[in-house]
């Protein structure tokens, strides 16, 4: 597999309600911190769920599993001097990256109350903010994010929040790398030439995948979901055909030009290290 220093090589985690989970995550970053990634992430919860746990786990993955960490900051539902102090926070820390979002409410957490209703609202604030000190990161939906009308007016928002300062894109996650080459190839005809990173799912479990897929918009092939389904509570082979597929898909990316890979690693390293070891990843 041809891949370069110049390839940017990710981990996403979520931030843990319970200090045994804190524990397993940092279990999880420990192991995987010796892949030398570029960055860890760790989301928040929209609304600030989640503000002092992503605030302590971005400072400890930071500071003591020693990868350069990107906080996630939502805006639907903080207020700007919420999010002010949070930046000011992360800034003095010494934290560069961050992903900016609009996010989404809970449900039962009523309508959003921020004061800035999207994430290219979120990228100018930033800016205004603190100038260049982050790299923006911005989320991308090669299949159309769930709640746009038309895939050309999520196309034109998502070309407004890149130029309104965003440095690079991640996407959500997709099982279908024509889509990934199909909204990049668009968003280069309409002027942006960040670096728009594939987000990788890897296949664990068939029912919370078919879930968390159909909220979010991203589509399972049918020939994938009708051999998941057939294995029922075979975990085992779940997983091998998972990776397979998923490491498939990965080849064609970074052989098709994707400048990357960010695992969604749902606080797990072996399903990510499994897709890494297939494709030779060598850092
Ligand atoms: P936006 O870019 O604001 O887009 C949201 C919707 O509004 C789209 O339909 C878009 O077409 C439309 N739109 C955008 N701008 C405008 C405008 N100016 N006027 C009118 N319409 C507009 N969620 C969390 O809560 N926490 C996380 O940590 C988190 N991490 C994520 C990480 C990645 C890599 C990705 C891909 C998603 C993540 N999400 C997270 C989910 C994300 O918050 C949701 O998908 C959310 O619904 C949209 O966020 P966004 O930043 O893409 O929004």
């Amino acid at each position: 597999m041809s891949q370069t220093r110049s390839h940017s090589f990710s981990f996403e985690f979520f931030p843990t309600k319970t200090d045994a989970g804190h524990e397993k995550l940092l279990a999880t970053a420990r192991r995987l911190a010796e892949y030398k990634p570029d960055f860890f992430s760790c989301t928040y919860g929209a609304g600030g769920s989640t503000r002092d746990r992503t605030l302590n786990t971005v400072l400890q993955l930071d500071g003591e599993v020693k990868v350069s960490t990107a906080p996630h900051l939502s805006c639907v539902g903080d207020t700007k001097a919420e999010l002010r102090e949070l930046l000011n926070i992360y800034k003095d820390a010494g934290i560069q990256r961050i992903v900016a979002l609009r996010g989404d409410l809970p449900s039962g957490m009523g309508m959003a109350s921020g004061e800035l209703r999207y994430a290219n609202e979120l990228v100018e604030f930033i800016r205004a903010e603190t100038g260049d000190h982050f790299h923006i990161e911005i989320a991308a939906y090669p299949e159309m994010h769930p709640q746009a009308r038309h895939f050309e007016d999520d196309l034109a928002n998502f070309v407004r929040k890149a130029k309104a300062g965003a440095d690079s894109a991640i996407t959500q996650y997709f099982f279908n790398a024509d889509c990934y080459f199909y909204f990049v190839e668009r968003v280069r005809k309409l002027g942006v030439d960040m670096p728009i990173v594939p987000g990788i799912m890897p296949i664990t479990n068939y029912s919370k995948l078919a879930r968390f897929s159909d909220a979010c918009g991203a589509e399972i092939p049918r020939w994938v979901r009708k051999q998941l389904e057939a294995y029922g509570d075979d975990i085992e082979s779940i997983q091998a055909f998972g990776t397979q597929v998923i490491t498939e898909m990965c080849e064609k990316l970074l052989a098709g030009g994707a400048p990357g890979l960010h695992f969604y690693t749902l606080n797990q390293a072996e399903p990510s290290l499994a897709v890494w070891e297939n494709l030779k990843l060598v850092r």
